[in-house]
């Protein structure tokens, strides 16, 4: 399986120039390649070949005087750009044909200078490590990098990616063996919440973070701030600036949060089971939701990949599932409770419920139920995922850099007993 390693980098002045031009050849290879298949599309001919289109965009047109300087960038940030135009079309034929699960992909669009993260991959060939510890990145040079833990050995290939708070990271990719946990028997449901992050099953609470609602907060000053600037101004661009950081100090901060909370769950539990968001975020205003919702999905997938690598089972309610209109002492359907119903009797057994804890105790019983269900389910319990639980493997194309670049998915690593 594949595991990220993401580091801070340091260009020079003289590497981010170099980086910036790398980027743009990606880019313009990129876009020529997919205006091609664009074309080829219109006029009715046969969907170009790979090969054919990298000797057009790269080999070719570097010897045409529009194109020349593309031979300034190393070869190989073109090639993996082109690799990354490839996944875009085979998610979309996959999302068309159904052979993708989750939500539709769209078919691949040209990338503009304007986009909020720049990125350019880098195989076996083009970098390697240094004895120094510096990153040694094909015809840009030796790069300082902040090892903000042990460097990951034998890298498959690195995304070197800008982000709109103008931080470069160093995003490694490692081949690594699944490291299976011991058995435990202790299984869980989780339900997500507005007040408190989550509510387990068994009761207990995870808060949301006081920090990270500071971070939020300074988040949502620099907006305003920006709101109030005058459109296309010096300073409104600076505002600009100011948001972006304070942006990214938010999901860095949530980020690392979750890689601990995932980890200890993951350890702790055989069995994690929780609910397919969405349906409730909608109800909070623009901000709140795409901050929680960001948190949420985060959260799903670090417990899927850690739960991958580990042996364990995460199980995915379908959001039609009314968990907090069971009770979970008697089964009665005691019908929708709006959001700001925070407890409730049951009207079949008279059983006082905190909803959360009691939407939990359902998703842990609906999850369970599920798992026996499974084919395969109770004879080999650490291996029957739930379907839909499942992880989708994902391209590294611009689109999905946001949902992919994460740190490593064993940050802080689940101790061995
Ligand atoms: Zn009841």
């Amino acid at each position: 399986m594949h595991l990220r390693y993401s580091y801070r980098l340091y260009p020079t002045a003289g590497q981010r120039t170099l980086l910036a031009r790398t980027f743009g050849c990606a880019r313009v290879v990129y876009n020529d390649a997919l205006a091609m298949r664009k074309e080829a599309r219109r006029a009715g001919q046969p969907y170009p070949r790979s090969t054919d289109l990298q000797k057009l965009v790269i080999t070719a047109a570097k010897k045409t005087a529009e194109r020349a300087w593309l031979a300034s960038v190393g070869v190989d940030p073109l090639i993996q750009s082109l690799r990354d135009l490839d996944t875009a079309y085979r998610n979309f034929f996959d999302s068309v044909s159904g052979k993708r699960a989750g939500r539709p992909v769209g078919l691949p669009r040209f990338k503009s200078r304007k986009d909020n993260r720049q990125s350019v991959r880098f195989t076996r060939n083009g970098f390697r490590i240094r004895g120094n510890g510096k990153l040694n990145l094909a015809k840009i040079g030796d790069v300082r990098v902040k090892w903000s833990r042990v460097p990951p050995a034998d890298p498959s290939s690195v995304t070197i990616v800008l982000d709109p708070a103008g931080r470069y990271h160093a995003s490694f990719v490692v081949d690594v063996e699944p490291e299976h946990l011991p058995v435990v028997p202790a299984e869980i449901g989780i339900d997500l919440g507005l007040t408190a992050y989550a509510v387990l099953s068994d009761g207990s609470v995870i808060d949301n973070p006081r920090f990270l609602r500071k971070a939020e907060k300074r988040l949502k000053a620099a907006q305003r701030e920006l709101s109030r600037k005058a459109k296309g101004s010096r300073n409104q661009a600076k505002a600009r600036r100011k948001v972006a950081k304070a942006h990214a100090k938010v999901a860095d901060t949530r980020r690392d949060w979750l890689h601990k909370q995932t980890t200890r769950l993951i350890g702790e539990n055989q069995a994690v089971y929780l609910e397919d968001l969405n349906v409730r975020g909608l109800a909070r205003g623009p901000l709140a939701k795409s901050v929680y919702d960001a948190g949420w999905s985060t959260f799903r997938r670090l417990l899927e990949e850690k739960a991958a690598r580990h042996g364990r089972t995460v199980g995915i309610m379908h959001r039609a599932f009314p968990s907090s209109q069971l009770c979970s002492a008697c089964g009665h359907r005691d019908g929708p409770k709006p959001l700001q119903v925070r407890e409730w009797a049951c009207g079949g057994c008279g059983v006082l419920h905190d909803r959360d804890l009691n939407a939990a105790r359902n998703i842990l019983a609906a999850g369970q139920a599920d798992r026996l269900n499974a084919p395969g389910g109770p004879v080999r319990p650490d291996v029957a995922i739930p379907r839909q639980a499942r992880s989708v493997e994902r391209g590294t194309h611009l689109g999905d850099l946001r949902t992919t670049d994460v740190r490593a998915a064993g940050a802080g690593g689940i101790p061995r007993p």
